[in-house]
């Protein structure tokens, strides 16, 4: 008997080890440009990487780095500088807490220190979760998420992208930013989160080759979801907009906001090389469904994607990308629904489907009926 239950629990190990193993890793860069960090944890291992030094600190330990900005080293590459693990713990940095290892390099440009945390994937969707959405939202909108926040991550991981696009090793994946996608911290996570991640662990969306694509997602579409091509400059494929009927009664309702004259002129202005006290603007008729704006600046026609003039104007005159455009007496009118960039799966939407009963399979197959759920760890 004693022989087969140390069998049993020998094959229990080995698959429990296989599976941690095969769940991969990721290196999120949680914070840029520090001037001082200070890192602090229990039995602290640090390892000083331009020496191979490593140091293992028994108890309770601060370390303090000065990363002061080195004009006279801008332009050179990120260089790491040290790693601390806390083997049986989380670790601090600052006030916050996080789980698995804790990178230290110089920013680019020499301009203080960066700061990234390498994690399992799974630990870090799990804190995601509870900033992209809210740990009290239906378990089936938040499994929603972690599928399409995991291929998101899983995409940029695989094909090295924010390097590639650096044009030289960053040393991580992603930064915790509205840019790419807001992580927490440990104290972040919750059961629900946990359960979420967990219960998905290596679900992702792939396209109809079985390859994993830049799986999008935003606050709240305003009633129609966009294609990357209409918002970026790429398309990508598996994409097709979609009705969503689900996310107007959810968030910040519909908002309309004056554009004083002299803001779009002068936005407007230092694209066409136009002196912004001779110009003037007439906004074509504008529909909401376009996802163009047609004017005339003087007499030339100009042809402005919504999501350009979003991004030279900011969010604070356009949250979103679906609005329609209209000329008042000194001023422009913009009348819109939504918050970001409304490409993928409309968060506040994916929330109305789980409170009527979809499950998260369904929700993403609302949101990208071209794509399909595919297990790769
Ligand atoms: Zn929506």
């Amino acid at each position: 008997m004693n022989k087969i239950f140390i069998i049993i629990l020998g094959w229990q190990i080995s698959t429990l080890a296989l599976a941690q193993a095969k769940s991969p890793t990721i290196k999120v860069r949680i914070s840029d440009k520090n001037s001082v960090v200070e890192i602090s944890g229990v039995d602290l291992e640090k390892k000083i990487h331009i020496t191979q030094k490593a140091i293992s600190y028994p108890g309770h330990k601060k370390i303090r780095f000065n990363c002061k900005s080195n004009k006279n080293l801008r332009n050179q590459r990120p260089i790491k500088i040290a790693s601390f693990n806390s083997p049986a713990q989380t670790l601090n940095f600052g006030k916050d807490k996080f789980k698995g290892l804790i990178h230290i390099q110089t920013s680019e440009n020499y301009n203080g220190c960066d700061v990234i945390n390498e994690t399992a994937l799974d630990d870090y969707l799990s804190t995601l979760l509870a900033k992209e959405m809210e740990s009290s939202w239906p378990i089936e909108a938040l499994k929603a998420q972690a599928v399409a926040a995991r291929s998101y991550a899983l995409y940029k991981i695989k094909s090295n992208q924010v390097s590639k696009n650096k044009g030289f090793n960053t040393n991580y994946d992603l930064e915790n930013s509205e840019y790419h996608q807001v992580n927490g911290t440990f104290f972040d996570a919750t059961t629900e989160t946990n359960t979420a991640a967990n219960s998905t662990a290596g679900e992702v969306l792939a396209n109809s080759s079985g390859q994993l694509v830049p799986v999008f997602f935003h606050s709240k579409c305003g009633g129609k979801t966009r294609l990357p091509e209409q918002v970026w400059s790429n398309s990508v494929e598996g994409y097709q907009t979609v009705n969503c009927p689900f996310c107007h009664e959810h968030g910040k309702k519909n908002w309309t906001i004056k554009l004083p004259k002299r803001k779009l002129i002068s936005t407007l202005g230092k694209l066409a090389g136009v002196n912004a006290n001779r110009t003037d603007i007439r906004v074509l008729d504008d529909h909401l469904k376009s996802s163009q704006v047609k004017m005339y600046v003087n007499d030339n026609l100009t042809v402005i994607k919504k999501s350009k003039l979003r991004s030279l104007l900011g969010r604070k005159y356009l949250p979103s990308n679906y609005f329609i455009m209209a000329k008042s007496k000194d001023s422009y009118t913009v009348i819109g629904s939504g918050y970001g960039h409304g490409v993928g799966m409309c968060q506040f939407g994916a929330k109305e489907l789980a409170l009527q009963g979809y499950s998260y399979k369904q929700i993403l197959a609302h949101y990208f009926p071209q794509l399909k759920i595919k297990k790769v760890y």
